[in-house]
């Protein structure tokens, strides 16, 4: 066997939660790690030309479905997290357990750690109160949901959030990163990982595209963590065969009603308010959005007649749990249907948030089209990894929204932080454990 320079313990590659949370784990155990990383490191402007930058280009950053349908997810440090809502929603336990894995633990620590809690009545919007009003006259269990947000520095009437908060209110993997960064980890972005360097049935390291040149560099350990669409790309050219087929994308559209006399809707944390038809794979939330977004998702609907009303409209997000079925194409373009059974729950949540529309006053509601933001079960375990979340491959592993076996339909980012602590403490262990055989 040849022998190449191994620089480093671990090579991450991306750095959404997943990859973030994994890189900090190992570096704060003293392992040098290496985290590379597609999109910037540039500080976060909350603004609407950055979000396009980072994520909003069609076919490149920004997958398509066959049928045109965007996939949205953020090409930057930190991941999609840098859009997200920032709902902090409990890890399907019981399903994890089937396949052997156990991150209770991971998750109390992390609950103890993070900025995890209900939003403040201050930081409330109108248009969230009386939706939950609204929703539970109705009968329906709507309560306020836990926010990763740092509730000190978030300022009433923002609009920023699903542009990325410029306030550092909003909690995202970019703060594991930094600590990583701190810890002693080595990033490099810009850097586009094409492949895992795999020899005599293991890894040894990663090819990866940097400004027009091409590198490869080594480590003991490769995880990787590029996100439900990234992941399962770089692993069949890796080859592993059958991943990227048959996955979750979590689809929802949003249901809009105007209330006369309501003030202030949009300018305010998405998701403050909601509640999970666990049953019927529904998930019911308000969804403020920025103006601008607000609009587009007027037009990609034909909804022209809408698009100048804004601060009094209550947009209600309805998520389903949609079935696996589809496949990867390449990194930009996706062929994925509603099936029947997908579009029942789009209809069914639709019908709900219109009935608690039309009951806090609106007149007549009009929704979306259909959009995906939680692309996962590309890389499934028990089918390509094992409860480890290892590859066939030893020393290659993946921790990212493509590794969960089942739809969830719920927001998956507490969960994938749960693993990624989870995987590092395995690779640590995995590490002494090798150390005092060596010693031996
Ligand atoms: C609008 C929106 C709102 C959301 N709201 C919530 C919410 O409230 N709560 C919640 O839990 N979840 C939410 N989510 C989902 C959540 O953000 C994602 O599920 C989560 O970020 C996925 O983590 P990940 O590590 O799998 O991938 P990502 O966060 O997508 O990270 C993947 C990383 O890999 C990098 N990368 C990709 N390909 C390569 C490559 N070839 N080489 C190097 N790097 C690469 C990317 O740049 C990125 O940094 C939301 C998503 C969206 C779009």
């Amino acid at each position: 066997m040849r022998t190449f320079q191994k620089e480093f313990d671990a090579i991450v590659v991306g750095s959404g939660p997943g990859g973030a949370s994994v890189a900090r784990g190992l570096s704060k155990n003293g392992k040098k790690v290496l985290i590379l990383e597609m999109g910037d490191y540039e500080p976060t402007k909350g603004t609407f030309t950055q979000m396009l930058s980072r994520g909003w280009i069609p076919g490149t950053k920004m997958p398509l479905t066959t049928g045109g349908k965007p996939i949205i997810r953020a090409i930057t440090t930190g991941g999609t997290t840098n859009f997200y809502s920032a709902c902090a929603y409990e890890p399907p336990f019981e399903m994890l357990t089937k396949y052997g894995i156990d991150i209770t633990q991971e998750i109390a620590d992390l609950r103890d750690e993070l900025p995890i809690d209900k939003i403040s009545d201050n930081l409330m919007n109108p248009a969230a109160s009386l939706f939950m009003k609204s929703a539970r006259e109705l009968g329906y269990d709507c309560q306020k949901l836990d926010k990763f947000i740092y509730q000190d520095k978030c300022i009433r009437n923002c609009h920023s959030c699903t542009y990325g908060c410029p306030n550092d209110a909003k909690w995202n993997a970019r703060y594991f990163v930094d600590e990583a960064v701190e810890n002693g980890a080595k990033i490099i972005n810009h850097a586009k990982v094409k492949k895992v360097i795999i020899e005599d049935g293991a890894a040894i390291g990663v090819e990866y595209k940097r400004r027009g040149k091409t590198y490869r560099t080594y480590a003991q350990q490769i995880v990787i963590s590029a996100g439900g669409i990234g992941s399962p790309g770089i692993l069949k050219k890796s080859g592993i065969e059958g991943v990227g087929r048959n996955f979750c994308t979590d689809p929802l559209l949003l249901v809009m009603g105007k209330i006369e006399g309501l003030e202030g809707t949009g300018r305010a944390v998405p998701m403050m308010t909601g509640f999970h038809l666990k049953e019927e794979g529904v998930m019911l939330a308000d969804l403020h959005l920025p103006q601008i977004l607000k609009v587009l998702f007027d037009v990609h609907a034909f909804n022209f007649g809408n698009v100048s009303d804004f601060s009094d409209v209550i947009p209600i997000m309805v998520k389903i749990r949609d079935d696996f079925s589809g496949r990867i194409i390449n990194n930009g373009l996706v062929s994925k249907k509603i099936s029947a059974e997908d579009k029942q729950k789009l209809d069914l949540g639709e019908t709900i948030a219109s009935k608690i529309l039309i009951n806090a006053g609106a007149k007549r509601t009009y929704s979306s089209r259909v959009v995906a933001a939680h692309p996962g079960g590309t890389v499934k375990i028990g089918e390509h990894l094992d409860k480890n979340l290892k590859t066939k491959f030893d020393n290659l592993y993946v921790c990212d929204c493509s590794v969960f076996p089942e739809p969830m339909g719920i927001p998956p980012t507490l969960s994938i932080l749960g693993l990624g602590a989870r995987l590092a403490a395995h690779l640590l262990e995995k590490g002494q454990t090798a150390n005092n055989l060596n010693a031996t």
